[in-house]
């Protein structure tokens, strides 16, 4: 019945298990397996402490013992293994005072946010689920654990996860929790700005995001977020339906694209985000810049990285209703004269040796420019001669 990720960390439970400790799976594996969705990780509580189970098992990193956390390394699985614990207050809105480490799993569920995430399951399949978490799951319903209200002001980012499991499944808000949410919903300015990418990356990135924005659009969440709070209108801007986006690069992309005076830098800043997702966007922001003025051609294929493909897809089928095949993206990608700069037949020398009275500058890389973009769209053999007489054909403007 346990697909095979879940079999071997049933090993894991048996270990935990036979050194005398109780072990459940919990979270989100179980909500999903019940759901028949796919697993992302696999969560693991039991009543061992952290450094019990770094002793137990050969292979642990430990992430955040001062939270009961470690991950378990097996058969080149990763698990999650946390300690039952119960939170105490949480007086900052982020961190709990004090967490204490406990030895049964019915308080451990009480912390959680969700009733659905609120289930844990033992090696046999056997459910615990003390808040009546498959009874919503058939409902389709999202519900605070407890009272909403103390959930969210204890932690105000589950409005936020609330409207991330929207999104990812498609469910309703359950009406008080909902009501708790929209008056609540200033406190999430108190969170940490990652968290919040976090969570709202993966509002972008589920299956029934238009689901979950119309709730965001409901409670009034933007006037809350970094940018959005300056420029709310923004939203009513995002093309509708929304389907699926696949990063966040591609978000930040967009809202560029809606808006070209709130720059990539701005977002990437106010979002805390790496600077992959920065060049990512510039990526994907040329490119869909590119395509509204000359459509798909080898120039657009050769900038844009094989990695946001799919975000590109997506973004010219949201933005201008226009179609492309992904297929037919990476087939043009291979056939391309050459990959990258480094595959033309010429170099600085070469150039310098055509114009040997000239002093090495910015013009060299003018010249360079013009003919990458000859040689890519195949007004140009990337032949060495060929290429030199080009050049001198078409010598640059500046000294
Ligand atoms: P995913 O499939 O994306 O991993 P998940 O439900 O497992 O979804 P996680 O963020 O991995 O979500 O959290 C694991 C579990 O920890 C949740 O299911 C929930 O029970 C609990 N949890 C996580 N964050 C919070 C929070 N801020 N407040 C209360 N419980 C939380
Ligand atoms: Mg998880």
């Amino acid at each position: 019945m346990f697909t095979e990720a879940f079999q071997q960390a049933v090993e894991i439970i048996d270990k935990l298990e036979e050194h005398g400790y109780d072990a459940y799976f919990v979270g989100g594996c179980v909500r999903d397996l019940l759901l028949n969705r796919t697993i992302g990780d696999i969560d693991i509580a039991c009543s061992a402490s952290p450094e019990i189970v770094q002793q137990i098992f050969p292979k642990v990193i430990p992430v955040g013992i001062e939270h009961g956390t470690v991950i378990v390394r097996h058969k080149g699985g990763s698990y999650e293994v946390t300690t039952f614990r119960k939170d105490g207050d949480y007086s900052d809105q982020r961190h709990p005072d004090d967490v204490t480490f406990i030895n049964n799993i019915d308080e451990d569920l009480k912390r959680r946010d969700f009733t659905i995430n609120a289930l844990a399951m033992d090696k046999h399949g056997e459910i615990i689920d003390l808040f009546s978490g498959t009874k919503d799951l058939d409902a389709k319903l999202i519900r605070a654990v407890g009272n909403p209200r103390e959930r969210f002001m204890e932690d105000p980012l589950r409005i936020i996860r609330g409207l991330r499991f929207a999104s990812q499944l498609g469910f309703s808000i359950e009406t008080e929790t909902l009501r708790q949410m929209e008056r609540l919903i200033n406190e999430i300015e108190t969170v940490a700005v990652e968290r919040l990418t976090n969570e709202f990356s993966k509002i972008f990135q589920g299956e029934f995001i238009q689901n979950s924005i119309n709730y965001l659009i409901q409670i009034q969440g933007f006037k809350h977020l970094p940018i959005f709070s300056n420029e709310y209108k923004l939203f009513e801007r995002i093309p509708k339906p929304l389907t699926a986006f696949y990063s966040f690069a591609e978000v930040i992309a967009m809202f560029h694209y809606l808006e070209e005076k709130i720059t990539i830098s701005d977002w990437v800043k106010a979002w805390k985000c790496s600077n992959q997702v920065k060049r990512d966007a510039m990526n994907l922001f040329e490119a869909i810049s590119y395509f509204n003025k000359m459509g798909i051609d080898s120039w657009l294929i050769y900038r844009l990285e094989c990695c946001n493909f799919r975000s590109f897809e997506h973004l010219i089928e949201l933005l201008f209703n226009q179609p492309a095949c992904l297929k037919s993206l990476y087939n043009k990608k291979k056939a391309l004269a050459i990959q990258a700069r480094n595959d033309l037949r010429i170099d600085g020398h070469d150039i310098m040796q055509i114009f040997p009275d000239k002093k090495p500058g910015s013009w060299m890389e003018e010249v360079l420019k013009k003919v990458e973009y000859k040689v890519v769209m195949n007004e140009l053999n990337n032949n060495n001669q060929h290429i030199k007489e080009w050049i001198r054909c078409h010598p640059p403007e500046t000294n």
